[in-house]
């Protein structure tokens, strides 16, 4: 059913056309959003920009790299000047080459910390301005629970998503009392695109360590975002949301 909860509000989402960013686009159109969806691919790109005007929302797509700041300073322009009552940014987009340490190549590690998490400071460096103006503001990072646990053979993905959890409670210090939060949600096990290829000998192992007895589908992700982008989560900031059925705690 339709929630027009944000009605009024615009938000951009990073890898907001496939996967759990999709996920993310959809929801928030439902909840009355226009959108703005920054990823690479044009064929994904026409489809979520097609069922978000489907909904009788504006649907603004960029294709960028977000790990190349002056591509991000264009879409960001862009997006500013077609939606400017943009004040919610979901920074999603990521990317994983995973390598046990000796065999990580210099290009697998900055290829990661740029599009998982220097896109964010990018990304929140620009679109902060218009927020702080609107006196209303919504940054959402989408980091993982790796960031707070490690993963052998991913501590490029693991340094960058820790990076962001950093990076979240740092925007959420500064920006704090112009009515702009800055939390991040911390997923588990996904099933989406990016873990599509994980064996099903991993797999296995995996679901054993989650309470909740199911890996997680992206809609689970997209409905705590969503309640983060509302004003009724105003008083949360600086948070780490944990979505991953229980796998990590404490
Ligand atoms: P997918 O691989 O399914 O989708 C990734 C999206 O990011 C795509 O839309 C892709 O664009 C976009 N993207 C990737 N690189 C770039 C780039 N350089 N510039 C612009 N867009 C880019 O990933 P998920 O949906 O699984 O993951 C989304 C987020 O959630 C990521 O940050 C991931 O780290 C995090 N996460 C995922 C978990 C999981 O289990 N799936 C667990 C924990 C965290 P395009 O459509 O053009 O290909």
């Amino acid at each position: 059913m339709s929630d027009p909860g944000l009605q009024g509000h615009a938000a951009l989402v990073t890898g907001g056309a496939r996967g759990i960013g999709r996920a993310i686009t959809l929801t928030l159109a439902a909840r009355g959003a226009d959108i703005a969806v920054v990823n690479t691919s044009p064929e994904s790109a026409a489809l979520i920009k097609a069922e978000v005007e489907s909904m009788g929302r504006k649907c603004l797509s960029i294709q960028a790299d977000v790990g190349d700041p002056v591509a991000v300073k264009l879409a960001c322009e862009r997006a500013t000047a077609e939606l400017p009552e943009l004040d919610i940014l979901v920074n999603n987009a990521g990317i994983t080459r995973d390598r046990l340490l000796w065999r990580m190549a210099d290009e697998d590690w900055d290829a990661v910390l740029r599009v998982d998490l220097s896109a964010a400071f990018h990304f929140t460096r620009a679109l902060t301005r218009g927020m702080t103006r609107r006196k209303f503001g919504r940054v959402i990072n989408i980091t993982s629970v790796i960031g707070q646990m490690g993963n052998a053979g991913q501590a490029n993905y693991a340094a960058a998503k820790a990076g962001l959890i950093g990076f979240t409670m740092s925007v959420a210090k500064e920006f704090g009392t112009k009515g702009i939060t800055s939390n991040a949600v911390a997923p588990g096990y996904i099933e989406t695109d990016m873990t599509a290829g994980l064996t099903d000998e991993i797999k296995g192992a995996m679901l054993g360590h989650i309470p909740a007895g199911r890996f997680g589908v992206a809609q689970d992700v997209a409905d705590v975002v969503a309640f983060l982008a509302s004003q009724e989560a105003s008083y949360i900031t600086g948070q780490v949301l944990r979505v991953d059925g229980g796998m990590l705690m404490g």
